[in-house]
């Protein structure tokens, strides 16, 4: 039998990238009032914005970008593929939500990830699959000072994004199973 906490978690990591986009907004609806009044998780939430700009300055500082937009020029060029936008989940988009990210899918109608804006990803916080990847181009030009120090600020923004996932689980899953504990009827004394 699928527990109530499992389903949850079934719901906020599978399904269409429209699907998980409806979730996270409907997460967002129910609970961001309860979650945006907790000091940790706001604490917690500016330190991922202040590692995810930490680690886009050092993209920068790279030329990263100049780099992937000429990429995504040439044929075939270009990572940010239709498929890999199925690698975002509800509480990844919830996250970018609150941090004031405007997060809509582009369309669904070319190849390209519906969430590749023209000034790149759209996400502070990106998928993990994205956060991590670097292809031949990059690992061949880089120097290796400038390589060690992405993935440094990679793993960094790893881990604090785990911690901020974690939190928002359980705060959500918590209010869930309290909304849904079972009432005791009342009694009524028999005249
Ligand atoms: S990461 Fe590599 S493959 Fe992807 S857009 Fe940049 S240069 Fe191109
Ligand atoms: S980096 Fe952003 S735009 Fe590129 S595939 Fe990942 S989510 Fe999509």
């Amino acid at each position: 039998m699928t527990t109530q906490s499992a389903f949850d978690l079934q719901t906020y990591y599978s399904g269409t990238v429209p699907e998980k986009l409806a979730v996270a907004r409907k997460l967002y609806t129910r609970h961001a009032v309860r979650l945006t009044a907790s000091p940790l998780l706001k604490e917690e939430l500016e330190l991922l914005r202040h590692h995810s700009l930490a680690l886009g300055g050092h993209m920068q500082s790279m030329e990263l970008g100049r780099v992937c937009t000429h990429c995504a020029t040439q044929d075939n060029g270009g990572c940010c593929s239709a498929y890999m936008a199925g690698n975002t989940d509800a509480l990844l988009l919830l996250i970018n939500i609150f941090l004031g990210i405007q997060v809509q899918c582009r369309n669904f109608e070319d190849e390209n990830c519906c969430f590749l804006g023209e000034r790149g990803c759209l996400f502070l916080v990106k998928p993990i699959f994205c956060l991590n990847y670097n292809c031949k181009n990059i690992l061949d030009n880089a120097e290796s000072l400038s390589l060690k120090n992405l993935y440094q600020l990679a793993a960094t923004v790893l881990s604090q994004q785990t911690k901020v996932e974690s939190l928002l689980l359980a705060t959500i899953s918590d209010h869930n199973r309290s909304n849904k504990q079972v009432k005791q009827p009342t009694r009524h004394n028999i005249p």
